[in-house]
């Protein structure tokens, strides 16, 4: 179905930061067919939403996430990331099957549609669950499975994670229309060997796909990894070879400024989670300098367990504020600097240029932002209103691809009764 929205304010996030006034957008095709005053008034057979006291802007990209996490939402909560993983986490996720994955999958794709993300990078495992979950809400996502093994190698032919990775890749890479693209995942230095590491670097190559990847989160991996490998753990995921793939590195809260030049020779792109970072006590990312170095940064919540929701709105106010505060430098990180990392930046990360800005010929991933309430009112600067004034209830309606999954309260695509019910009968099993 085409749609014209009407009378909008647009923030296009475009590399000229345009806003425009009473604009109206046309979407034809699931494409951004047209934008400016009155572009929509000669349109015919279309859906006319009235974005009248609304702002139209690109749907956000979560840069990091575990998304079936939101069944463990609230389940272990504070302590330290290894305890909290290897105690905690990790003894339910063997639990889980790809019933349970699936209907976490939902539960998690809801609060994100209803909260205006329009895509997201995930790693986790069952992503045959994950992707049939993708595929039927209709939201967009970069797709991996997370792969962990000591084995010392070198080979790692019968590899289960391999296999199940490659076979995922082969079956997903470019499915839903496009909206699922693969990529794979060594989970982090600490859970895959230097041999495993490099074995997935070059089956990344072969297939052609991007690295989604946990980088130098805690102290305790940073120096695990210096004592162990005698290098930082950008430095030694470097030298094997992993950076010279698209790389997205999460969290990088320990990276130091030698890091930061390789990552940015390799063009790696860093997802900041605020959130997570602070709630696990994993510390604050040097998120000032890497923009210093010329590093593409993005965000992401990370798993609903460890932030513990995947409303990007939140984790766009934590890494607009937190950092000033550290600082003390009100001037760092301003608000567009924040949401330009939560959308183009995103899209740029997750090699997606058709998305995270509203241009013509991109592809129509966008929301209403609903400017009426009393906590927008007045609205002096668009910038600030979204990232200090914001929630995520604000958002009225997402769209990804040119066809509605969310508006003004209701899933079109998904039965928020029935993920209800099924979530009640995964919990009783997982934790009954
Ligand atoms: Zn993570």
């Amino acid at each position: 179905m085409n749609h014209i929205i009407r009378n909008a304010t647009i923030l296009t996030m475009n590399d000229r930061n345009e806003i425009l006034e009473h604009s109206d957008v046309v979407v034809e095709g699931g494409i951004i067919a047209r934008i400016g005053p009155g572009a929509g008034k000669a349109a015919d057979n279309a859906n006319i939403i009235d974005g009248s006291g609304k702002l139209l802007m690109p749907g956000l990209i979560n840069g990091h996430c575990h998304v079936p996490m939101t069944l463990l939402r609230n389940y272990a909560d504070d302590m330290d990331l290894q305890t909290w993983l290897f105690e905690h986490i990790f003894p339910v996720e063997d639990r889980m099957n790809g019933d349970d994955i699936y209907w976490g999958t939902l539960l998690g794709i809801m609060e994100m549609v209803s909260t205006g993300t329009t895509c997201f990078a995930d790693m986790y495992d069952g992503m045959d669950s994950i992707a049939s979950a993708v595929e039927r809400s209709g939201i967009r996502a970069q797709l991996s499975r997370g792969q962990t093994s000591n084995d010392p190698g070198p080979d790692f032919s019968q590899d289960p994670a391999m296999k199940d990775s490659v076979d995922f890749i082969k079956k997903w890479n470019g499915a839903a229309e496009g909206r699922i693209t693969a990529a794979m995942a060594p989970h982090a230095i600490y859970t895959c060997s230097p041999a495993y590491i490099r074995a997935i670097a070059e089956m990344a190559e072969r297939l052609g796909v991007p690295i989604h990847v946990h980088l130098d989160e805690t102290v305790r991996e940073h120096e695990e990894c210096l004592k162990t490998h005698g290098k930082t753990p950008a430095a030694h995921l470097y030298d094997l070879g992993l950076f010279d793939l698209d790389t997205i590195a999460a969290h990088c809260v320990c990276i130091t400024g030698e890091d930061m030049v390789r990552l940015k020779e390799k063009d790696v792109s860093v997802i900041h989670c605020p959130a997570s970072n602070l709630k696990l006590a994993s510390g604050i990312a040097p998120i000032p300098e890497a923009l210093s170095a010329g590093l593409n940064v993005c965000i992401g919540t990370d798993g609903a367990s460890s932030n513990n929701n995947l409303n990007m709105w939140e984790d766009m106010y934590l890494a607009s504020i937190l950092h000033k505060g550290s600082r003390r430098d009100p001037k760092t990180i301003t608000a567009a600097d924040a949401l330009r990392m939560a959308t183009a930046n995103g899209a740029k990360a997750l090699g997606m240029p058709y998305v995270g800005s509203i241009r013509e010929g991109n592809k129509a991933d966008m929301i209403l932002v609903d400017l009426g309430k009393p906590h927008l009112k007045p609205l002096h600067n668009l910038y600030s209103t979204l990232v200090y004034s914001a929630q995520g209830s604000d958002v009225s309606m997402t769209m990804v691809d040119g066809r509605i999954l969310y508006q003004d309260g209701e899933f079109k695509t998904i039965d928020r009764e029935k993920v209800y019910y099924h979530l009640e009968k995964v919990c009783e099993r997982l934790f009954g």
